[in-house]
């Protein structure tokens, strides 16, 4: 082995699971959430006035006065410091996909040489980062370079550290958003909008606001650190870009759910216990599907929350992973040839009065509230389903769509067996126009019996992008690396767009004097027939869904730079703009950061392949084939030439194949950095991103083909990287 490798493979080798410094008698509520300003420290802290104020803030969306706003940041400061803290951060989402934060200490220089901590009620409020450091799209220009960060009181303040984090927005001078908060909160907003005037005008009058639920699925693959110190490629580009299958992979489905390793154990534990002080529910660990592969869920909160507690979670685990000697991997695709990782991001709607509107409910009535909002989403998803497929589109997320293990490209909603009948019981029963009333009442009692039936939620259906699961609908499709800020952004969206439209139609009936129960059915049933092509309850993954997909006119786009096309679409910037979720210009601006990060994902890959191609792979089999070399001239000294024909030939095949794959490997690699040139001169990002796609990616394919076959030549005491056999089993 590589004298790096041994040394790795040793240090492997030697590995114990580290001691976890918690106090084992301590229960989880004894310390959960105290590193939040929540409501407790809200309590505690605060004075009537100020706490009633960021409530009202909180749960109203007002904003809070700049006088309450000092007392409040004066609190947070008292708290914080009783926790040991020294410094306070705007915690926010910048489009670059990495949290972004920049540490100010509390303490001020006064006079005398002598200095104080203090956090003013402007410093919570609002501070300025420079906005052309972070991705804009071209918003911001040169001479107007400020950003904002603006405090969002509905997700609490958290002490990561000795820092105090305050989770904040981030828009441009002029008022545009350049992070995935913002529109988010505003999408939330339309969404709360739109579903409470549904639910007060024909379902309950006591619903006065609508929240969205996220319950994330985290999937994430461990290797030891030391492995992936020798590693460039895991290093730079979150992905092994080279690496031969292992005679054992995941065939033999033994790692699913399987016994957790004791220092993946420790591990699993010392980040739950950080997740759980930030308030963070994690409740499920499970060992995933491939080898190294693991999952871990929270219990469901609102949606804003959710998707900082994720993007949270994510740097918790990765910051913990290295005490434990383990690097995290939340590519989506860290190794070929096994499963990938994703996010089901698992969304309903629930109301102040603690309703799921997405469960079916014990009677014809509330049924019917439940089959509006079911048939909406249905109905939503279908008529945006490119923006759907566009939203979760990355450069990380294409290996995994489409292939074997993942919901595939094509956006489809899974139903199951019960509710599909329902819906084709619902469409044939308004047939006629106007119901007898046997048929409304035939109709309401299967209505109503839909409960019983579902309470037993084992109709699953792992190979749908978008799929009803009792009592909520899972977006299966989203990646392990995404912010889903994004994903949940459009389906909010779309679903806020659907209801407004749903509720037109339903009064546009009423108002002619149709019933209300009825004018919903007819509306709904309408909805049905219309949203039809979209629902699917086979294989997603077999060829014959591709085929029948394109039967029905759905899409099937297999690469991010053709997926992004529909964030751009007049139907997609009119969805938007219509909502005040995002202006034409903000969503453009996203579009080109969204290629532009894609074409810089497959630029540095391929640099990297470049490199190691060069300075590992091809030295590599060089130094082997010149001990092939060394020997077959030596037998040829002591040989007779019979002898050594047959003694030879097996090395002489060996020592010609190795010339052959550096020869392919070489020219593949030096033709795939002309592309790249070629590409880096187009003169726009959508030419510059399909240009990546097309013309340098299909490169990485057949140098890596050849690479994996020199793998297996090569002999392993010469090869420089760690094997698939090494990375993926655990100890
Ligand atoms: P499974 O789908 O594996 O059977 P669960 O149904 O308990 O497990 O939920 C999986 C995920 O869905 C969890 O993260 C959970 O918090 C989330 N979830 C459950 N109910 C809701 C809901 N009403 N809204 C959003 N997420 C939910
Ligand atoms: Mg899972």
């Amino acid at each position: 082995m590589s004298t790096r490798r041994i040394l790795a493979m040793q240090e492997v080798e030697k590995r114990i699971p580290v001691e976890f410094k918690k106090n084992k008698n301590q229960q989880v509520s004894q310390y959960y959430g105290s590193k939040v300003f929540g409501n407790d420290a809200m309590r505690e802290f605060l004075s009537e006035e100020a706490y009633n104020s960021i409530q009202q803030s909180m749960h109203q969306g007002t904003t809070v006065d700049r006088k309450v706003a000092d007392q409040i940041a004066a609190c947070m400061k008292a708290w914080a410091q009783s926790h040991g803290v020294t410094h306070y951060t705007h915690w926010f989402q910048p489009l670059s996909g990495a949290t972004a934060e920049k540490h100010d200490g509390f303490f001020e220089p006064i006079e005398g040489g002598r200095a104080i901590e203090r956090f003013s009620g402007n410093a919570l409020v609002q501070q300025e980062p420079d906005a052309s450091s972070f991705p804009n799209g071209g918003i911001r220009n040169t001479f107007e370079a400020r950003g904002y960060t603006a405090w969002d009181p509905t997700s609490p303040a958290f002490i990561w550290g000795e820092t105090l984090c305050i989770p904040t927005i981030f828009i441009s001078y002029t008022g545009e958003s350049l992070d995935f908060k913002t529109p988010l909160l505003k999408s939330l907003s339309a969404l709360d909008k739109a579903a409470t005037e549904v639910c007060q005008s024909y379902f309950d009058k006591n619903v006065t606001k609508v929240i969205a639920t996220l319950g994330w699925e985290q999937e994430y693959f461990l290797i030891d650190s030391a492995l992936y110190n020798i590693r460039f490629d895991l290093q730079q580009t979150g992905r092994t870009l080279f690496g031969h299958a292992p005679a054992k992979g995941q065939q033999l489905e033994d790692h699913y759910w399987g016994s957790i390793p004791e220092r993946v154990a420790a591990f699993m534990k010392d980040f739950e216990y950080e997740s759980h002080l930030l308030g963070i529910p994690v409740r499920t660990r499970h060992n995933e599907v491939a080898p190294a592969q693991f999952e871990c869920a929270p219990i469901f909160e609102e949606a804003n929350l959710a998707v900082d507690h994720n993007i949270l979670l994510m740097d918790i685990m990765e910051k913990v992973a290295i005490r434990h000697n383990f690097r995290v991997l939340l590519h989506e695709k860290p190794y070929a040839g096994v499963n990938g990782s994703g996010k089901h991001n698992n969304w309903s709607l629930a109301t102040n009065t603690g309703k799921n509107l997405l469960s079916p409910g014990k009677t014809p009535k509330t049924n019917l509230q439940f089959l509006s909002f079911f048939v909406n989403t249905v109905k939503a998803v279908y008529e945006h389903a490119d923006l759907m497929r566009a939203s979760i589109a990355s450069a990380n997320n294409d290996h995994r769509l489409g292939a074997n293990e993942a919901p595939p490209a094509i956006m489809s909603v899974f139903l199951g067996e019960q509710l599909s009948k329902v819906l084709d019981e619902l469409e044939k029963a308004v047939h006629s126009g106007k119901m007898s009333p046997e048929e409304k009442t035939a109709l309401k009692l299967n209505i109503g019996k839909i409960p019983d039936i579902l309470l037993d939620n084992t109709d699953r259906n792992r190979t749908s992008p978008f799929a009803f699961t009792g009592n909520k609908f899972e977006f299966r499709a989203v990646g392990s690396s995404a912010n889903c800020g994004w994903p949940m952004t459009v389906l909010n969206t779309i679903m806020a767009e659907q209801l407004i439209v749903f509720k037109k139609d339903v009064d546009a009936l009423m108002n002619k004097k149709v019933e209300k129960d009825e004018a919903i059915f007819q509306v709904l049933k309408k909805y049905i027939g219309e949203s039809k092509k979209i629902r699917f309850e086979g294989n997603g993954y077999g060829d014959a869904w591709k085929a029948e997909a394109k039967k029905r006119g759905l899409n099937n786009i297999p690469t991010t730079p053709g997926a992004l096309e529909a964030m751009i679409s007049k139907k997609s910037l009119h969805l938007f703009e219509s909502l005040g979720i995002l202006n034409h210009r903000e969503q453009e601006a996203r579009y080109e950061i969204a290629l532009e990060t894609y074409t810089k994902k497959i630029q540095i890959e391929s640099r990297i392949i470049a490199d190691m191609v060069d300075n590992q792979i091809v030295p590599a089999a060089i130094t082997y084939q010149k001990v092939l070399v060394d020997n077959v001239s030596g037998l040829k000294s002591i040989l007779s030439a019979a002898e050594f024909k047959k003694a030879a030939d097996t090395q002489l095949n060996l020592i010609k194949e190795i010339s052959e794959r550096v020869t392919i490997i070489k020219k593949a690699a030096d033709d795939m950095t002309e592309e790249r040139k070629k590409a880096n001169n187009l003169d726009s990002a959508k030419k510059q991103a399909h240009a990546y796609c097309e013309k340098v990616k299909p490169f990485f394919e057949v140098i890596r083909y050849n690479v994996d076959k020199l793998e297996n030549i090569v002999n392993d005491a010469t090869w420089p990287l760690p094997k698939y056999r090494e990375m993926l089993y655990l100890r």
